[in-house]
């Protein structure tokens, strides 16, 4: 049961929480995959990512896999932080490997639901404005 997450101000289940959110990202057209990820390498201008058998690419790569380090170990990455086990970003959240972001507990960030998901938000329009240039401001109307 999570009770401090804002918006629930009668908690909601963790499993409820993530189905919540999976149909959120759905609904913006996010590719939700439960697949793992087995490798990881930097390749050409951007990475190649190896899950389910199937090698896909992108331009830019975010970990944010908490406690598991290897795809950040094995991507050259040194540990470090309390007990060097967290892996080191700027305040953009960018680690040593160009164009590889880390994100939410994995960065050492305090073991917190809202605190990992403000911080991927932050990151993601980040990355946006990287793209875009210029101030970003991601707002309905
Ligand atoms: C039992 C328990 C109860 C908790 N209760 C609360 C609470 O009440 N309130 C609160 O605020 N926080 C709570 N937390 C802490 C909270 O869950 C974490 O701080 C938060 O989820 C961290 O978010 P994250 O995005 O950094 O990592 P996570 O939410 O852990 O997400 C990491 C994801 O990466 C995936 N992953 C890792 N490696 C791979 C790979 N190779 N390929 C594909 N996927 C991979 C994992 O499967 C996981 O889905 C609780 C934690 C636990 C364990």
């Amino acid at each position: 049961m999570v009770n401090n997450y804002l918006g629930f101000p009668d908690g909601i289940g963790g499993a409820e929480l993530l189905e919540l959110g999976r149909r959120q990202v759905e609904r913006f057209g996010v590719d939700v995959r439960a697949d793992r990820v087995h490798a990881a390498a930097s390749e050409g201008d951007g990475f190649s990512i190896d899950v389910a058998g199937e090698r896909v690419t992108c331009r830019y790569l975010v970990l944010a896999s908490n406690k598991r380090t290897d795809l950040a170990t094995a991507l050259g990455l040194v540990l470090g932080g309390f007990g060097n086990k967290f892996v080191t970003v700027d305040s953009a959240g960018l680690t040593a490997v160009p164009d590889c972001y880390a994100v939410g507990r994995i960065t050492g960030l305090p073991s917190q639901a809202a605190i990992s998901a403000g911080d991927g938000a932050r990151v993601a329009i980040g990355i946006v404005q990287r793209i875009r240039g210029g101030y970003y401001v991601d707002h309905d109307v």
